[in-house]
């Protein structure tokens, strides 16, 4: 029997479990990319759940940031090498901001997104990412490390 998990306050996602109704919190930063798990319930009893996070949860917004660049394609730099921006797009995996300012990124190059969410919270994010796609001002990122904060705000 699979149970399903919501989402509780304070970073975590509850599972009920489906022979107490006992309720035990899990922190997402536990879960990472998992949609299946094992819960054991301090009744003892040890049941599945599956994560209903929705497919991918996304995200289209747009929310000021600014990047600087960690790891750069080609030395001696002739710019600045930080620059605002405004993220429009979260992910699980990636991100994507508009650069207003700062010289052309390249694919490969990494840069470190910082933003604050608007999370009622006002949640600070600093999310190393590496470039993938440019486009114009247009900036697309994978997401290198993974970020519990940001997992929450997707989920919620
Ligand atoms: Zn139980």
């Amino acid at each position: 029997m699979t149970t399903r998990a919501s989402l509780a306050g304070d970073h975590t996602i509850a599972f009920d479990c489906p022979k107490c109704r006992l309720r035990t919190k899990v922190g997402l930063d536990k879960i990472g990319h998992t949609y299946h798990c094992q819960v054991k319930c301090s009744c003892g009893n040890i049941f599945s759940a599956e994560i209903e996070l929705r497919e991918r949860p996304r995200k289209q917004l747009d929310l000021p940031g600014s990047y600087e660049i960690v790891d750069r394609a080609t030395p001696a730099p002739t710019a600045p090498e930080a620059g605002s921006c405004r993220v429009i797009d979260l992910s699980r995996t990636g991100l994507a901001f508009l650069k207003s300012t700062g010289r052309e990124l390249k694919a490969g190059e990494r840069v470190r997104v910082s933003l604050t969410l608007d999370d009622g919270e006002a949640t600070r994010i600093s999310q190393d990412c590496e470039v993938r796609h440019v486009k114009g001002n247009f900036v697309g990122c994978r997401l290198l490390t993974e970020n519990a904060a940001l997992e929450y705000y997707l989920l919620s």
